[in-house]
């Protein structure tokens, strides 16, 4: 396997590698098809679930990519590795294992972050039975979050920078990527309702998921940290609110999401949130793993300058290309060195989510 060919052009040679890889290694794939539509060259859009091993209710690995869009070229190509190279065939005795490819197909067809609504996915796992929560430093950011004119925002930049100096580059972190859900055209947008891919994942969960005795989540993601770095942040792991299980697992290096020690600002509706309800599995350990790319003030330029194409009722202009680069830039840099890097420790850390569960089934066996 040359590592290079792990990672693909565009969305639709993503699925096809991804689906050639899990036919060769045996697994059964069930595709979701979103109704959205076809992606920018007329491809189907698709969440597809490979499925290897055990079969019974024992231990299950899961692992997502593409919950945001465009950062799919990076989970995909781990997951196509991870195929290719027959990672799971001593565990698949025990464990089963599920790959969940593009959980949000369109954002990924699309080069977006976000999905078909402009709904950062990532930010819409909350209770929609109840007002969301309103985060009123956004509020206060967004007229130059989302400034009407890209190629005339000096008066926005200057009020963003202004901002960061009297309060810092945290604040606005946890200010802009915190979530919202009262402005549609913003980013980091959460949604009024559950969408498409959040309904996707709840039925992924009954399909698949339910009844296991013990579940490892990995969700894929680029765009935060240290260029190359893979950081994994513990979530949700059973009993261990300070990640000390999670660190036995994946090593010193994991980060607590709620406790402020990761690159990530607390964020509220992340998709692995769905797992702890209705799922409600005996054990579950459950991390983001987050790939560095830019620096952060690039990555955020990339994603308000992608929102404001997409708020435009005609968005073919001249920008239009230097908005797409950008954005795979900030996401799935095209350097060997960051994919050899991210493609090493996708596996590692895929390895050592084995371990820990392998562990448990030893435990169930003696
Ligand atoms: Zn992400």
């Amino acid at each position: 396997m040359t590592i290079s060919t792990l990672f693909s052009a565009d969305y639709s040679q993503s699925r096809q590698a991804f689906l050639a890889a899990a036919r060769d290694a045996g697994a059964t794939v069930v595709p979701y098809v979103n109704p959205v539509g076809t992606g920018p060259a007329g491809e189907q859009l698709a969440t597809d679930v490979a499925s290897l091993g055990s079969g019974n209710n024992g231990p299950a690995l899961v692992i997502c990519s593409g919950t945001h869009g465009i950062e799919g070229y990076c989970g995909s190509a781990i997951q196509t590795g991870l195929l290719q190279q027959r990672i799971f065939d001593a565990a698949r005795e025990s464990l089963s294992i599920y790959l969940v490819h593009a959980l949000n197909p369109y954002g990924f067809a699309h080069n977006r972050r976000v999905n078909e609504d402009n709904i950062d996915l990532n930010r819409n796992f909350i209770d929609f039975t109840k007002p969301p929560q309103r985060n009123e430093d956004y509020d206060n950011l967004h007229e130059f979050l989302a400034p009407p004119k890209w190629d005339d925002r000096q008066q926005a930049d200057i009020a963003i920078a202004d901002y960061v100096g009297r309060h810092g580059m945290d604040k606005l972190a946890a200010a802009v990527t915190g979530g919202q859900w009262h402005h549609a055209d913003g980013i980091f947008y959460g949604g009024q309702g559950p969408a498409w891919s959040n309904r996707t994942w709840h039925q992924i969960i009954r399909d698949h998921l339910a009844g296991h005795s013990h579940i490892a989540a990995i969700d894929l993601h680029t765009g935060l940290g240290a260029f190359g770095y893979g950081e994994p942040i513990c979530i949700a792991s059973s009993g261990d609110e300070n990640g000390t299980l999670a660190r036995q697992w994946y090593g010193d290096e994991v980060t607590v999401m709620a406790d402020g020690s990761s690159c990530s600002a607390p964020i509220t509706g992340a998709l692995l949130s769905a797992l702890t309800r209705p799922l409600a599995a005996p054990f579950l350990m459950s991390i983001a793993l987050e790939f560095g790319t830019r620096p952060a003030n690039v990555v955020l330029d990339a994603l308000r300058a992608d929102n404001w194409l997409h708020g435009q009722a005609d968005n073919e202009t001249p920008l239009k290309e230097d908005i797409i680069r950008a954005m795979k830039s900030a996401f799935y840099p095209d350097e060997s060195e960051w994919r050899e890097k991210i493609w090493l420790r996708g596996r590692e850390i895929t390895l050592k989510a084995i371990g820990g569960l392998m562990a448990f089934d030893q435990k169930t066996a003696d």
